[in-house]
Order: structure tokens, then C-alpha cells, then sequence
């Protein structure tokens, strides 16, 4: 027992080692991924269930490193969240996806692409396509989050209604009045807050009085199984009745299937976004999703 102790310790020690050794790795990178320009965003649409028309997208982060390939948030977030290294790359998360709406918006007008509009003749009203940003912690304890905001919406000609922030519920614990005052100068630029992954943080349900929150996003983990789970289901359906009555949006995530999507449609969903419809895409593939949506 205790030779075997030994080896298992032995075991453990080298794995920390390389998970040492691989967080370090990370780290160094990170710092030059920017530099590098190492950083895309990936897009994926968010579907309107009345209508079926793409309404949004919310922007991903992917780092393409040299040598690892498409490296996914999970793998990188939380280390540029304790490194503080978010702080920049949220910012430049921002920067770019409001960029690249308004080029959207712009070849909507021109070109009669996309926007929502679901046809291309012209002179079609254009309901202006969304773009979600995922914000971490990190950002939302800055102190120039406002201002930053505001500067990339005055410099890329994005109009602020169509910028979503996506918060988690786990940013308004800390210091609740600091939350709400900040959620209010954000909402006083025009910007629409969305609260992320709802129903799996640490909630409270009276912070949905007290904040000024337009969409609720109800997390894959409840949609996965509300075809054939009774609890999820009832779950689903009791945030949607939620959502609605406080007079919120409500976006259904990670659809993966046609009987997901039947069920949030029947009962009332505004929104989905999952693999069902898209992956997240390149943009290049969005605008061919958006062109071939124009041209039905
Ligand atoms: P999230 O904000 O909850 O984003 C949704 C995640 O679900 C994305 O993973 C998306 O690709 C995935 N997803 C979408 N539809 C489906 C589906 O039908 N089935 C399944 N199984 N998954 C689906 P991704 O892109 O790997 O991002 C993971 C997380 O990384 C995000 O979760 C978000 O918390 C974080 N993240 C991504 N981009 C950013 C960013 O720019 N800034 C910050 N702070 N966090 C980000
Ligand atoms: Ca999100
Ligand atoms: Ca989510
Ligand atoms: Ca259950």
C-alpha cells in the first residue's frame, strides 16, 4: 500500500508539473497573443422562433496559436482572468465585434444583406443585426468600463442599441449598489444587458427587480433535456413565464435538436442560439448564413 502510495504520488507531482508548466506556457503566450494578433472572433447567430430570421450573434473568442491550433476560451479565459490579461483582450473583444456589426449594419443598407430583414428588395425595413459581447469579471471592476464602452460605440458608428453586454449572475454578489450603479450608467449609453447562463449562478431573484436587465439567456445545462425531462421542462418553461412577465427577452441556449427547438417555440421563447442552427462561425461563413437568409 504504501509502494503504491508513492507512486501515485509520484504520478501526481509530474502532473502538476506539466499543468505547471502548460499554465506557464499559456501565460507567456497570452501576453503576445495580442501583439500577435493572434485573436479571432468567432460569430454565431441568434434565431428569432416567430419569425426564424437571425436577429443577432454573439461574438466567441478563439486564440489561433501558431503551434496549438484553434486554442478555445475554456482553455485560456480563466488564466487571463487571474492574470488580468482579460482586461486587454475583453477590450479588444469589444472593439472588434462592434467593428464588425457596424460593417454589417453598413452592407445591410448598401447591399440589402442580412440585417434581419429576411429579403433583399429595397427599401426593406432593416432591423439591424445585435452583437452580444461576453464580459468577465475582471472588466466589470474597472473603473473605466463606461467609458471604454462608450469610446468603441463613438468610434466604430455602432449604434448602442445594438450592442448586448452578456454579464453572469456571479459579477453582482460582491458589492450589489456598486452593480446597479454601474448597470445603470451602462443602460443610460444605450446598450442592452443581458444576464448570462440564468439559473445556474449564485441567484438571487431580486436582483431582476432591482437591476435594469433586458434579456435573460436560459443555460444549455436546463435546454438540453427539456424534451425529455419533466423537471427541466417545467424549469424552461417557468423562466420564460419569468422573463416575459417582468417584460424581458428571453434567449434559449445550446439547441442542439428540432424537439428542443419545438418545445421553446410552443412555449413562447423570443429566442434560440445553438448548434441546431449554427456553429459558432469565421466571418467570412456568417456573411454566406446572412447572404443566403436575404436570399430566401
Ligand atoms: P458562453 O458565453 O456560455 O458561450 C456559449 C458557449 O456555448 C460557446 O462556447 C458556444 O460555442 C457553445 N455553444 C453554442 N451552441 C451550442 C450547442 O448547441 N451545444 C453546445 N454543446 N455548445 C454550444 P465557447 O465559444 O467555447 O465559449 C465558452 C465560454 O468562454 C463562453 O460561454 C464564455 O463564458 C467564454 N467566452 C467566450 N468568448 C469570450 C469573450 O470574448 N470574453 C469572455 N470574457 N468570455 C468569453
Ligand atoms: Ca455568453
Ligand atoms: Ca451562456
Ligand atoms: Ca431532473
Amino acid at each position: 500500500a504504501k509502494k503504491l502510495g508513492r507512486n501515485c504520488w509520484r504520478f501526481y507531482e509530474s502532473t502538476m508539473n506539466d499543468e505547471a508548466q502548460e499554465r506557464l506556457r499559456i501565460e507567456t503566450a497570452l501576453r503576445s497573443a495580442l501583439e500577435r494578433d493572434e485573436f479571432v472572433l468567432h460569430y454565431q447567430p441568434q434565431v428569432d422562433l416567430a419569425s426564424g430570421r437571425i436577429v443577432g450573434m454573439e461574438a466567441l473568442l478563439r486564440w489561433q496559436h501558431p503551434e496549438l491550433g484553434m486554442v478555445p476560451p475554456q482553455r485560456f479565459i480563466g488564466l487571463a482572468e487571474e492574470t488580468g490579461l482579460i482586461v486587454p483582450i475583453g477590450a479588444w473583444v469589444m472593439r472588434t465585434a462592434c467593428a464588425q456589426a457596424k460593417a454589417w449594419h453598413d452592407a445591410a443598407r448598401d447591399h440589402g444583406i442580412g440585417a434581419g430583414t429576411g429579403a433583399g428588395w429595397p427599401g426593406a425595413p432593416i432591423a439591424p443585426l445585435r452583437v452580444a459581447v461576453n464580459l468577465s469579471a475582471r472588466q466589470f471592476t474597472q473603473p473605466d468600463l463606461v467609458d471604454d464602452v462608450a469610446r468603441v460605440l463613438a468610434e466604430t458608428g455602432l449604434p448602442p442599441a445594438s450592442l448586448e453586454l452578456e454579464l453572469t449572475e456571479s459579477l453582482f454578489v460582491d458589492d450589489v449598489a456598486r452593480a446597479v450603479d454601474l448597470l445603470h450608467q451602462l443602460k443610460a449609453l444605450g446598450v442592452a444587458l443581458s444576464i448570462d447562463d440564468f439559473g445556474t449562478g449564485y441567484s438571487s431573484l431580486s436582483y431582476l427587480r432591482t437591476f435594469p436587465i433586458d434579456v435573460l439567456k436560459i443555460d444549455r445545462s436546463f435546454v438540453n433535456d427539456i424534451a425529455s425531462d419533466g423537471d427541466d421542462a417545467a424549469i424552461v418553461v417557468s423562466i420564460i413565464a419569468l422573463a416575459h412577465n417582468l417584460k424581458l427577452r428571453v434567449i434559449a441556449e445550446g439547441v442542439e435538436t428540432a424537439a428542443q427547438l419545438d418545445f421553446l417555440r410552443e412555449h413562447g421563447c423570443d429566442e434560440m442560439q445553438g448548434y441546431h442552427f449554427s456553429r459558432p462561425l469565421p466571418v467570412a461563413e456568417f456573411e454566406r448564413l446572412l447572404r443566403a437568409a436575404t436570399a430566401l
